[in-house]
Parts: C-alpha cells; structure tokens; sequence
C-alpha cells in the first residue's frame, strides 16, 4: 500500500554526533510545516548537511526523533521513507547513460511521456531537444556533455518526477552565468511548489524564494525568519 506523506517534519530534542567527543547537535529542536520551503545558511562547518541528512535518513540521531507527519523516520518502512523524502547532492550528479535515464531514476517504471513531462516542469525540456540526440543523448559522451546548469535541471526533472513530500537540496556551488542561473531558479521554483522543502541554500536567488530561512552556527539556530526579515 503507498503511503502518501503530507510532509511535516520535526526535530524533537535530537542529539547527535560523529563521534563520541563531539556533539554536532546539541538537543535540536525544529517544525517545519508541510509545504514550507526552508532556506538553511550559516558558516561551513554550522552542521547544516549534518540536518539534511537525518532528515533524509542517512543517519539516526543518537537521543530524539526526527519525525514526518508525527511518526519517527525510525518507524518508517524503508520504502514508504524513500518514496516520501528525496535528496537532490550538491553535484547534481549523472550517471553515465541517456538523458531519459538520469530523469527516471526518480521513478523507475515512469513512460517516456512522464519523463518528457518532468523536463517541461521544471524546463529542462527545451534545451534536451536541442542535444545531439535529444533525450537519448548520453551525458557523458563527447558532443553530449551538458553544462552545470544543465545537470542541475536534470537532476530537478529527476526529482520532479520522484514527486517526493519532502525534498532536501544541498544547492551547487558552482557558479553559473546569468541566463543558467535563471533558468536553473526558475526550474527550482516549480520544483518546489506542493512540497516541503530544505534548502542548504548558496544563492541569494534561493534565499529570496523560501518562505523562512534558518541561520545555523555550531549545531544551534540562531536566527529564523522570512527572507525579508532577515
Ligand atoms: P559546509 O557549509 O562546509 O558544507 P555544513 O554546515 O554542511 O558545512 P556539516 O557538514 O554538517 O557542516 O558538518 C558539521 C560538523 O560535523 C563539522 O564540524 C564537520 O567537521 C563534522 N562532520 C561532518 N561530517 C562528518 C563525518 N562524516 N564524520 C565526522 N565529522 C563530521
Ligand atoms: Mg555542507
């Protein structure tokens, strides 16, 4: 049976650390509301990968729950928990094989009509067509190299198409020129639409469009608030 996540996440007095000397969050409280997009900022080593990613699961916390929609992600099948919560890496990484490949990793059975329909969401489709081979251009070939920007619209179709509750995105570094950063942004905001969101955010642009932003330092928020607040 498919369970379908509304999407509220909540940290209720997590602890956890790496390793036994060093607590990385200290009793880490946060709710986040179903269909919130979150920008998350602070300096490198804050500990925001650190939430990210027992969010997505990759790690437990050692006191406390995580939790969506109430119930801890402990207690969660596995299944239910990779079909409600996905996260998008910072390198917006492909892998060798088709266009229409790298889109369906998000959902394995999709038709191509799905896959097709994903890239027009997020507007990825254009520039695809325009590929040697359109969507059956392998990434990793010469002549079908696609660009950073062009990666990361990818991996939004991708995650478009996995239509998670929640998604988590660790926001590349790498810069981009003004008409792919656009693109990319727009791409970003109708992935985002209907779903919570956590954005480790490294783009002003990105900070603008969340509906609250935390600024994280040594494990702890120290500030909360809408973008224009802060
Ligand atoms: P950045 O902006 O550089 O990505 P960050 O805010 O994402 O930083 P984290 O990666 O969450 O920070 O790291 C928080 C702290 O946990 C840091 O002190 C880091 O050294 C430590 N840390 C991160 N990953 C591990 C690990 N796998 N093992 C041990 N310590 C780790
Ligand atoms: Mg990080």
């Amino acid at each position: 049976d498919l369970w379908n996540a509304e999407g509220r996440v909540q940290f209720d007095s997590v602890e956890f650390a790496y390793t036994k000397d060093r607590v990385i969050l200290p009793r880490f409280d946060l709710e986040i509301p179903a269909g919130q997009t979150i920008a998350l900022v602070g300096s490198t080593g804050a500990g925001k990968s650190t939430l990210a990613k027992l969010i997505a699961r990759f790690y437990d916390p050692s006191d406390g729950a995580v939790t969506l929609d109430g119930v801890s992600l402990t207690d969660l099948h596995p299944k239910d928990l990779r079909r409600a919560i996905v996260m998008v890496t910072q390198e917006a990484y492909l892998f060798s094989g088709s266009v229409a490949d790298n889109i369906a990793l998000g959902k394995p059975d999709a038709s191509s009509d799905e896959i097709v329909r994903a890239a027009m969401a997020v507007g990825a489709h254009d520039f695809i067509e325009g590929l040697p081979n359109g969507y059956d251009t392998d990434v990793n070939k010469r002549g079908g190299r696609v660009s950073a920007g062009q990666r990361q619209l990818i991996s939004f179709a991708r995650a478009f198409l996995a239509n998670p509750a929640v998604l988590i995105l660790d926001e590349a570094t790498s810069s981009l020129d003004i008409p792919s950063e656009r693109l990319v942004q727009e791409g970003l905001t109708k992935l985002l639409a209907d779903r919570t969101a956590v954005i480790i955010a490294h783009r002003l642009s990105t900070v603008a469009i969340a509906d609250r932003v935390l600024v994280m330092e040594h494990g702890r928020i120290v500030e909360d608030g809408s973008p224009a607040e802060l």
